[in-house]
Formats: structure tokens, sequence, C-alpha cells
């Protein structure tokens, strides 16, 4: 897990993430999971309701 306010540069965060709201029809696309840990964290804020992303296209196992 990573701290908020950091930003890791690193390759692997170019995927589109897609966030998707438990309790309300809001959704979202990002590119990086930075803005998608950004987004969900401002809904969860803000709303309260229970969110997840999870990236979308290339898959997280390229060495596995
Ligand atoms: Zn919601």
């Amino acid at each position: 897990m990573t701290t908020p306010g950091t930003i890791d540069a690193s390759d692997g965060d170019r995927n589109t993430y897609h966030i998707v709201c438990h309790d309300c029809p809001t959704e979202f696309l990002t590119d990086g999971r930075t803005e998608a840990e950004q987004r969900l964290s401002e809904h969860r804020r803000s709303t309260d309701h229970s969110v997840e992303f999870a990236s979308l296209g290339v898959p997280e196992m390229e060495n596995e």
C-alpha cells in the first residue's frame, strides 16, 4: 500500500483504472493508479460510500 500523498512515478502507473461505487451509480475511468486512489478517497470521504477500483487492460502480472 502506498502512503497517501506519495506519488509513485514508476512504470506500472499507465493502466486505465475503473472506479465503481457500490452504494450509488458513480463510476470513473482514470489513467493511472494515483488518480484512481484520489478519486476513490474523494468520493468515499464526501459520501461515506463503499468504493473500489480495479485496473483494466494490462494485467499486473507480467513476470509471474
Ligand atoms: Zn457513491
